[in-house]
């Protein structure tokens, strides 16, 4: 489970997060939705501890994410992120892009790190792409390799980032079913997107953003069926 508790997160003078909290259960679906600046991304690397916060606390099944002294690096094991666009190394091949973490950072073998790495791009549809280049692939296929090289971790949550508002419209789809496929599968994500049909569609709840606060949060027939506040609405209205 993870507990956002009040948190406060400032860039210098700017407080950009404030006071947010939320709770997101095992096996919750959570799309965050809101205008460009209101805090989703902020937030975002706040709970796998890629920014530090002012005040408030995020706990990650009950480790404090941003306590002193704790082990970053095995907290991100468990929380996959993906973003809007992921640069892979042009010179690797696809395979060999997704084996990298599990080689590097859990320290697996070479043929543990590949049978990973394969039957995770297999998973999001890629199986006969593990040997081009990552050039090779439309953006569709390389969110979904970045998808793949996350889930190499084996997370317990994944943290998503308007991973398909870099695309062309017609590749939107194939990104939007992988994440579907992960939540039917159960897993617990974070989901920022501009996707509201899909977020209305897919997730447990939906909390609407707005100058660093959560202004609506509730189930998807509330927020984006019937939103209660005004300011809601005219988000909702600008997103058609
Ligand atoms: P959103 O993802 O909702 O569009 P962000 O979390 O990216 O919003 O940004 C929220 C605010 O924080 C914006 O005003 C943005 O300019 C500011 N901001 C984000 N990252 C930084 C940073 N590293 N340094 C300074 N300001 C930042
Ligand atoms: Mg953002």
């Amino acid at each position: 489970m993870i507990e956002i508790d009040n948190v406060h997160k400032s860039f210098g003078q700017l407080e950009v997060v404030k006071g947010v909290s939320m709770t997101v259960s095992k096996g919750e679906v959570v799309s965050v939705i809101g205008g460009s600046g209101s805090g989703k991304s902020t937030l975002l690397m706040c709970i796998n501890g890629l920014e530090p916060i002012q005040k408030g606390a995020i706990r990650v099944d009950g480790t404090d994410v941003h306590a002193p002294g704790i082990d970053l690096n095995k907290l991100r094991q468990r929380i996959g992120i993906v973003f809007q666009q992921w640069n892979a190394f042009p010179h690797l091949t696809v395979l060999e892009n997704v084996m990298l973490a599990p080689r590097k950072v859990l320290g697996k073998g070479k043929a543990e790190a590949e049978e990973i790495a394969v039957r995770q791009l297999s998973h999001v549809g890629l199986r006969e792409k593990i040997n081009v280049f990552p050039g090779k692939l439309s953006g569709g296929q390389q969110q979904r390799m970045a998808i793949a090289r996350a889930l190499a971790m084996s997370p317990d949550y994944m943290l998503f980032d308007e991973v398909t508002s870099a695309l062309d419209p017609q590749l939107v789809g194939e990104v939007l079913d992988t994440l579907r496929m992960l939540s039917d599968e159960g897993m617990t994500m974070i989901l920022v997107t501009h996707e509201i049909r899909f977020a209305r569609d897919v997730s447990d709840r939906v909390a609407f953003f707005r100058n660093g606060v959560i202004h609506e949060i509730g189930t998807p027939e509330q927020v984006i069926g019937s939103p209660q506040r005004p300011e809601t609405v005219e988000f909702l209205k600008s997103t058609h």
